[in-house]
This record gives structure tokens, C-alpha cells and sequence, in this order.
């Protein structure tokens, strides 16, 4: 059991007892959290800021979901994936996926685009292969770059985001979770019963778990370990519709990915018009570095030059400039794939982490897991490659 305690007049008294806390209320966290409170176990939710709020990795209208992918484990994990986000759907009677289906397009013989037709194929998931002649006929006003295959992941479509991470946090209240917002973690003492200090109070639990996003590794500095993750700054560009409504969801635009073109190796992504009138929302998959607390500080735009290269291109019903630039944040490891595990050095805390941008469609499946390892049981998914032992000679233990 956890124990909370506040400062009143100089002494620390006890407030409330936890069996967990979770700290970061990104959607990861959020998921953690409601699926301890499933599991009766009784659950602090702390968050730094104010919820909702636009300073970490989960905020914003949508995210893409889709089964493409280049590695069998993230087609198979979706498979549930899709099975848990229509629970949550069911449970807080809100909408909170439209099937667009997601169109691939790359290189047909190289790099990822063959990779992800082949993952698709093996697992049985429906999809369309897309003959040139088809593309045309189904997909006007976009370029299919010479030599590029296209096919379409049919279960692909777009998450609403904000109503979601809203959806599961309600979800959590509802099983007597307890959310504290504006409260900043500023201390982790680990132990048997892990102390944590924030600006709010005192908490003891004997399990934590850390999904704090781009802030993870300031947080695990308190227990002397450190992951090899680099956070950048995603310029998160929405480009306006020459005739409106020729990429909108109403006429049918799936979501597409690029894995790469003439303008560059990133991935390219893109989502039709929805969530802004006659503005569809088309990134670059990588940004610069920045440090979260300073997000902004970070002014390099040479993502945006290859995105109106592209889009010039490719994508010619679109103004080749944004209208609209907000910002975002991933948590990258050097290999791109996600961080569920133990702490190395105390098995109480467990770390959800480094989900690369690419973790939003994951979260519950993800909150399902990191409870799981909380609880100690066999976790439902072999996801060895999530390890933290194979980021060895990365590692830096000592501070
Ligand atoms: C532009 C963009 C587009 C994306 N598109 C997709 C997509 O299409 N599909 C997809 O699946 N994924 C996508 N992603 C990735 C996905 O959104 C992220 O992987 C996911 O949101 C990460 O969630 P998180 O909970 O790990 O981190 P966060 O959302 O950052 O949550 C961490 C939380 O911890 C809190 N915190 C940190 N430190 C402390 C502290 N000391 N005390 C208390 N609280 C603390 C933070 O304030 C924050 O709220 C995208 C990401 C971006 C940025």
C-alpha cells in the first residue's frame, strides 16, 4: 500500500494509501493506470501539468492507427489493439476511431515499403494491393512517384486523440482511480516502498511505474540509471486545401505514409482533412533534438523544406507552405523500438518509455502490458525486443 502525505504547518501527515502510483498522465500512463484500477489495485495518476495540456507527446485532435508495419510483433499487438480501443469505446459510449484505412506508398523493391506488404500479407490482414492503374482511379489528386508500390492496410484509420486520452482518464476516475494534476515528481526514492516526492506532497508505494515521455530520463536520474533516449522537436504541419474538401474524410482520403521518396529517407505521414476545415495535417517522421522543458527553443525548420518539396510534388491539391505549425514531442531509441521493462536495479519500478513516435495506437495494449509487469504476472506478449538489456553498451549507470 501506498501512503500520501502533505506538509502542513512543518510536519508530514498521512493522507491516502495507493497500491500504485503512475507518473506522466500521457496516454501511456493514463492506460497504465486504468488497467491497475481494473485489476482493483488502488491507483495514483500524477501529472506535472494541468490537464489537458500541450507540453508532452500525447496531446492533439488524431493520430494514425494501423495494423503496416515493418516488424511482425507491432501487426500482431495491434490485433488487440483495435479489440481494447473498442472496449474503451464501448465503456465510455464516445467514438474514438474512423476507419479511413492507411495507404503505403514507397519503393516498391527497397527500404520499408516491401517489408510492411510482407508483414501485412503473412498476418492476414486485409489489405489491397494497388496496381498503378488502380491508384489513379481510386486516389486522384496524389502522385505515385516512378518505381513506388502503393497498398492500402484496410483496418487503418485515425484515433481522436484528445477525446481518447479524456475517455480512459474518466474511465480510470470512474474505477476510483485518483488523478493528481499540476503535481511535478521531483524526487524518487527507491526501496522495498518507493518514496516520491512531489510538489504537492509525500507518496510511499511499493510499485511505480514511470511514463513520463520526454522527461523520462530526468526522472529516472533520481535512481541513478539512465536510458539512451533522445527527444525532438516534431513540427506538426497542417497545409490547406486549394479546393476545399478534395482530401477530407467525407470524400473518402485514407491516412498514407511515405517510407521514403525523392525528398527523403524519413517516413512521410498524412491524414485527411477532419479535425481543421480544408486542412489536412501531413509531418515528417523525425525532428531535432530539444530538451522538453525547453521545447521551443529548438527553431530548426529543414523538416518543413522536404514537407513542401513533397507536397509540391506529390500531393498537388494542396498549398505547398503550412497554414497552421504546432508542436510535438518523440522519445526516440537509437533502434526506434519501444521500452517496457524493470528498472535494471529495482524490480518494483517499472518503465514504460521510447515509444518513438509511433505509441499512441499502442496505448492500451501498452497500459494492459506495464500492468501487467507491475503485478508481476507472465505479460501476455513475448516483447523481448522491448528490453532494456539490449541497450547494454549504450547504457550509462552511474550519474
Ligand atoms: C506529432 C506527433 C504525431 C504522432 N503521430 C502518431 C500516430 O499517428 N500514431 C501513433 O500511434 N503515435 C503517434 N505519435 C506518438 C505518440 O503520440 C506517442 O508515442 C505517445 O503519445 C507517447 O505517450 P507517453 O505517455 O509516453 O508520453 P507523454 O504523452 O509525453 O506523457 C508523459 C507525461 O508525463 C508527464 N511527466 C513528465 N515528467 C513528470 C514529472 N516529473 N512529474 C509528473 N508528471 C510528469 C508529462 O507532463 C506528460 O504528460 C505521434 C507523436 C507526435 C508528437
Amino acid at each position: 500500500m501506498t501512503t500520501v502525505c502533505h506538509e502542513e504547518s512543518g510536519s508530514m501527515s498521512a493522507k491516502q494509501d495507493y497500491d500504485c502510483v503512475v507518473i506522466g498522465a500521457g496516454v501511456q500512463g493514463s492506460f497504465t493506470a486504468y488497467q491497475l484500477a481494473k485489476h482493483n489495485k488502488k491507483t495514483l495518476l500524477l501529472e506535472q501539468f494541468v490537464l489537458p495540456h500541450t507540453r508532452g507527446s500525447s496531446h492533439g485532435q488524431t493520430r494514425i492507427i494501423r495494423r503496416a508495419y515493418e516488424q511482425d510483433i507491432y501487426t500482431q499487438m495491434m490485433g488487440e489493439g483495435y479489440q481494447l480501443w473498442a472496449q474503451l469505446e464501448k465503456e465510455a459510449g464516445v467514438t474514438l476511431y474512423r476507419q479511413t484505412g492507411l495507404l503505403v506508398m514507397g519503393p516498391e523493391t527497397s527500404g520499408d515499403y516491401p517489408l510492411v506488404k510482407n508483414t501485412l500479407l503473412k498476418n492476414k490482414v486485409p489489405t489491397v494491393i494497388l496496381s498503378r492503374d488502380n491508384f489513379h482511379q481510386h486516389i486522384p489528386n496524389v502522385v505515385l512517384s516512378e518505381g513506388h508500390g502503393a497498398l492500402l492496410d484496410v483496418t487503418g484509420g485515425v484515433l481522436f486523440a484528445d477525446r481518447a486520452l479524456k475517455a480512459v482518464q474518466d474511465q480510470f476516475q470512474k474505477l476510483g482511480g485518483v488523478i493528481q494534476d499540476n503535481e511535478k515528481v521531483t524526487e524518487i526514492k527507491p526501496g522495498p516502498v518507493v518514496k516520491v516526492t512531489t510538489s504537492g506532497g509525500v507518496y510511499q508505494a511499493r510499485n511505480v511505474v514511470i511514463t513520463a515521455g520526454p522527461w523520462t530520463n530526468k526522472l529516472l536520474a533520481h535512481t541513478g540509471f539512465q536510458l539512451p533516449l533522445e527527444t525532438v522537436k516534431i513540427n506538426v504541419c497542417y497545409w490547406k486545401e486549394k479546393t476545399p474538401g478534395t482530401y477530407g474524410v467525407k470524400q473518402r482520403f485514407p491516412c498514407f505514409v511515405v517510407t521514403g521518396s525523392l525528398e527523403s529517407k524519413e517516413h512521410i505521414y498524412g491524414l485527411p482533412s477532419n479535425e481543421y476545415p480544408d486542412l489536412v495535417k501531413i509531418c515528417y517522421h523525425i525532428g531535432s533534438k530539444t530538451d522538453p522543458d525547453y521545447r521551443d527553443l529548438q527553431t530548426d525548420t529543414s523538416d518543413i523544406d522536404i514537407l513542401k518539396r513533397y507536397v509540391s510534388r506529390c500531393i498537388p491539391g494542396l498549398v505547398p507552405e503550412p497554414a497552421v505549425v504546432e508542436s510535438c514531442m518523440y522519445t526516440l531509441t537509437p533502434d526506434r523500438h519501444f521500452v517496457l521493462d524493470y528498472h535494471p536495479n529495482y524490480s518494483n519500478i517499472v518503465i514504460g518509455a521510447g515509444f518513438s513516435g509511433h505509441g499512441f495506437k499502442f496505448g492500451p495494449v501498452i497500459g494492459k502490458l506495464l500492468c501487467e509487469l507491475s503485478l508481476g504476472e507472465v505479460p501476455s506478449f513475448d516483447f523481448s525486443s522491448f528490453k532494456i538489456r539490449r541497450f547494454q553498451s549504450h547504457m550509462k549507470s552511474a550519474l
